[in-house]
């Protein structure tokens, strides 16, 4: 199963530590993509984003997983005492081996995976050769006609992720 992370809010790579070390539980081989410093795309006027991927095995269902990806939402959430305020950390499925789920919760691939370039960049440096599970055709081609938004490399380097993650 593949992952996206983000964050703009608080302590952002505090955020995404404490994200990564709860989804360590979830899949307890989780792996991550370097850490990238992106700019916001939907509302332009807020702080920009680290995002990064990970994949890993998960014993349990899609939906099972969405769930606990939510409860660790909420966990950050509640930890910086804002109920309906912004996110600090959001968490997606973005694909589940070559499988396709369109349910009322949960769609993977991920709806929005193709259109944007903070979710593509990370999960093709984990696997470059990934396609799309029904077209065939290699997310790599996605890049070329996403919407344009700045995804540059953050100064933290995936080894320093991997040792985040495996202090829990
Ligand atoms: P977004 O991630 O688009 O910014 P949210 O994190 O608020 O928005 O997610 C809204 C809803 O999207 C969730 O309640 C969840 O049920 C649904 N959803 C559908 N497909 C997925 C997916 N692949 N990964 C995560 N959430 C998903
Ligand atoms: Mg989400």
């Amino acid at each position: 199963m593949y992952f996206s992370l983000g964050s703009n809010l608080g302590d952002r790579l505090a955020n995404l530590e404490t994200a990564l070390g709860l989804l360590t539980r979830v899949c307890p081989d989780l792996e991550t993509s370097r850490i990238y410093e992106t700019e916001p795309i939907d509302y332009r006027r807020q702080a920009l984003f680290l995002n990064l991927a990970a994949r890993g095995t998960c014993g349990e269902s899609p939906e099972k997983v969405l769930l606990r990806l939510h409860a660790i939402e909420r966990t950050l959430g509640r930890k910086r005492g804002r109920r309906y305020g912004p996110r600090t950390v959001d968490i997606d499925i973005l694909l589940f081996g070559g499988r396709r789920i369109d349910s009322k919760t949960l769609t993977v691939p991920h709806p929005r995976l193709r259109e944007r370039r903070f979710v593509l960049l990370p999960l093709l440096e984990l696997e470059p050769g990934l396609s799309d599970p029904s077209s065939g055709e290699p997310y790599w081609k996605a890049l070329l006609t996403c919407p344009p938004g700045g995804v540059y490399f953050h100064a933290v380097s995936r080894y320093t992720v991997r040792s985040l993650i495996s202090w829990r």
